[in-house]
């Protein structure tokens, strides 16, 4: 099989960056190993409404399970701290129906002529001068796919940039370990999404409530992975059902699907384009390191990457100088906000329980709109924690 640009990997990283390659004219090809796109499901499916702005994607009912009005933060003792949605960060605004929304920006790149290929799995991928050449399973056939410029979408576990030289391994710290439960039938708050912060919770990460309309809500924790006793395996799952049940208006409820998975909080750690080669998404570790939110830099990431590989293709120039354009611009787009959250995510992760609940017990009752109302509250009360901050 040959083509412009070979895409690896159908989550909303893939297919924007497929979308974006096939309208700056080239002929691209996107393998997911799935049999189906979407499904199963391995997230907590929050997005912020001026993150999907940003992606140029205009917000639609058949995707949206619910709209959030802001985030609740719980310190350690449940004192509540209060955030507007536009404070909230990456994961507040609505709650996606994943399985839909993937599938729908899947839709809109096979529209504007990309040619999806499921249940294919990547398996090796050479380059050189002459181009670069990826080896597929396809339903147990082994296919080889010639094309000018790959790009890698192929989720936290990317073995891809691993084939072209690019060291992508990750500490334990560098990972929260993720276990979640869609649960029906529960009593939740339907305008807010929680969050639950805290070693009390859980050690390096937290626990989260979003709401998914009507009964249903994504009950999820994320444990910093080298926080996880030795041997102890499903120890996130273990302090979930801990949550659970000492929270009678979940502990009622059934549960409906169970989701296990990894989110890469390191910030990006490596460059992200090789000859030929460009990395998006949790691949290139975009993922927000202060909540573990990915899917909008996911799809602004693939958004430029297509650009750039479709440029590349047309000015016949697929060498790593040229692909560093990429890099340049995801760099300029939120490269600063990767680089902020990393410290806000050890400011945080460095605070104790007390600290946290000292500093939620003199922000309660507030209801913060803007990052400067909040950082001018801390700096008051707490002065140590602000200098951190600034
Ligand atoms: C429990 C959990 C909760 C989360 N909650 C949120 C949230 O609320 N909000 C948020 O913004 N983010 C959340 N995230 C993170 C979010 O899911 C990711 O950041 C996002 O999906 C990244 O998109 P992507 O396209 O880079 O990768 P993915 O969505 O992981 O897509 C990668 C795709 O590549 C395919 N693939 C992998 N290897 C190959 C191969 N060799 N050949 C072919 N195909 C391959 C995979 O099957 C997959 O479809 C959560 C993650 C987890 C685990």
């Amino acid at each position: 099989v040959r083509c412009d640009i070979v895409v690896v990997g159908a989550g909303p990283g893939g297919s924007s960056a497929a979308l974006q390659a096939a309208r700056g004219g080239a002929d691209v090809l996107l393998l997911e190993k799935r049999q189906e796109i979407g499904s199963p499901v391995r997230c907590a499916e929050g997005v912020s409404k001026r993150g999907l702005e940003r992606c140029g994607i205009k917000a639609d009912k058949r995707w949206i399970a619910a709209e959030m009005k802001g985030a609740k933060l719980h310190s350690p003792d449940d004192t509540i701290v209060e955030l507007s949605e536009e404070l909230a960060g990456n994961e507040v605004g609505f709650v996606l129906e994943r399985k839909i929304f993937d599938r729908e920006l899947a839709a809109m790149a096979s529209d504007a002529g990309v040619e999806i290929l499921l249940k294919t799995m990547a398996v090796d991928l050479t380059t050189d001068g002459e181009g670069a050449r990826l080896t597929a399973l396809r339903e147990g056939d082994k296919i080889k796919i010639d094309a000018e410029v790959v790009i890698a979408a192929d989720g936290i576990e990317s073995k891809v940039a691993r084939w072209a030289g690019i060291d992508t391994t990750l500490k334990p710290s560098d990972v929260e370990s993720c276990f979640q439960y869609l649960i029906g039938g529960v009593e939740c708050d339907r305008d807010y999404t929680h969050f639950y912060i805290g070693s009390f919770y859980s050690p390096g990460g937290y626990v989260w409530v979003f709401p998914k309309g009507g009964s249903k809500a994504n009950v999820g924790i994320g444990v910093q992975t080298s926080k996880i006793p030795r041997h102890e395996r499903g120890y996130a799952r273990r302090l979930l059902d801990d949550f659970i049940s000492k929270h009678t208006s979940l502990a009622k409820g059934k549960k409906l699907e169970m989701v296990v998975g990894g989110v890469p909080v390191s910030g990006p750690k490596y460059g992200t384009v090789g000859d030929r080669l460009m990395v998006v998404g949790d691949a290139a570790r975009h993922s927000d390191p202060a909540t573990g939110g990915g899917i909008i830099n996911a799809i602004r990431g693939g958004k430029l990457a297509g650009e750039v590989g479709a440029q590349a293709v047309r000015e016949h120039d697929p060498s790593r100088e040229f692909l560093l354009g990429y890099e340049r611009a995801w760099r300029g787009e939120f490269g600063g906000s990767l680089e902020r959250d990393l410290i806000v995510k050890d400011l945080l992760t460095g605070l104790s329980d007390w600290d946290l609940d000292d500093l939620a017990h003199s922000l309660s009752g507030h209801r913060f709109e803007d990052l400067l109302g909040l950082i001018e509250a801390i700096r008051e009360k707490h002065p140590l924690v602000a200098g951190g901050l600034r």
